[in-house]
């Protein structure tokens, strides 16, 4: 992972069978064909019957920067042992950054990040970002040789300075954490693990509610009351107009949420717009 990280499975209790089992408990014996197991499954996850999915459980070995594992330890539902920089000599590895790899400022999402900034600028970045690191590490080292404790002399000890940890976790807090670390809005260096433990670890141990996962969280589309309105609106006017769709962002808006109508900016109406346009509803701008 990234240039020197890693997430290695070191355990599973459990497969899709594990859950139907788990289950079939509570919804009796019924069929048994492996066909019926997938539609359980599928039927569970769209519905949120989550209990059967904290049946089977995952335990990894990480290797990831502290500023990553920083987002990462925010999911609460899980156990993490992690690796002692008070006990132990910390890891001597940072993240670095190759030249190509410097992102903007997002100028619509103050979290994310934009396009890549040129690989000139970039180069220049990488050379100081190796600068610093190696003026961290020096410190460091002069500082355990001058006798500092080790829970002091990692003070200076640059964010992207990694760290290991095992991360053990039920199944249904473990998709949880996938969708959202795999999800765009999740910082890059986070969604390369969330993406490498969904498709390489997850799917391969639960094919079937791997498949439903994606089907259902990664590739559905949540709808509010308000977007449902605006749809509904949106279609009736078309009947009476006999207009079709993709419908103008003149329509859009006079179909929008009421409450939305007096406001300048408003992210949820262009969260709206964004899934309308992406079901062909409405017409890219
Ligand atoms: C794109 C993105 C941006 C973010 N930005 C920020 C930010 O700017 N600042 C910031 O501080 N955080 C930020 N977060 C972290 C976010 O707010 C959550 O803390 C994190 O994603 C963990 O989610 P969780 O609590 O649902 O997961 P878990 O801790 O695994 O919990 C799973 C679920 O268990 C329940 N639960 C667990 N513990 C409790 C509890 N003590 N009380 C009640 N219910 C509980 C909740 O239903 C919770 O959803 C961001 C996360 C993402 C994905």
């Amino acid at each position: 992972m990234l240039d020197d990280g890693f997430v290695c499975l070191v355990d599973c209790m459990g497969d899709d069978a594990a859950i139907v089992q788990a289950a079939r408990v509570s919804y009796g014996a019924g069929t048994k064909k492996v066909s019926d197991d997938r539609t359980l499954i599928r039927y569970l996850l769209r519905h949120r019957h989550t209990t059967p999915f904290e049946m089977a459980e995952i335990k990894l070995l990480v290797r990831v920067p502290m500023d990553c594992w920083r987002q990462w330890i925010r999911h609460r539902t899980a156990n993490v042992n992690e690796y002692s920089t008070r006990y132990s000599v910390a890891i001597d590895s940072a993240q670095s950054t190759s030249p190509g790899e410097w992102r903007s400022q997002s100028s619509v999402n103050r979290q994310g990040s934009g396009e890549f900034l040129p690989e000139e600028t970039g180069r220049r970045l990488s050379e100081s970002e190796r600068e610093c690191q190696q003026v961290a590490a020096r410190l460091y080292s002069e500082r355990l040789e001058a006798g500092v404790a080790r829970a002091q002399a990692r003070n200076d000890l640059t964010l992207c300075t990694y760290t290991d940890a095992y991360w053990t976790v039920a199944l249904h807090n473990l998709l949880h954490f996938l969708s959202l670390r795999m999800d765009e809005h999740a910082q890059w260096e986070i969604r390369q693990y969330a993406t490498t433990i969904g498709e390489k670890i997850i799917q391969p141990l639960f094919p079937v509610v791997w498949e439903a996962f994606v089907d259902y969280r990664c590739g559905g589309m949540f709808l509010s009351r308000l977007d449902v309105g605006v749809i509904e609106r949106l279609t009736a006017s078309a009947r009476e107009t006999g207009a079709g769709a993709p419908h103008s962002e003149e329509a859009f808006l006079a179909a929008q949420d009421p409450t939305w109508a007096d406001l300048t900016r408003c992210r949820e109406r262009d969260e709206c717009r964004e899934k309308l346009v992406r079901l062909g509803i409405l017409a890219a701008e």
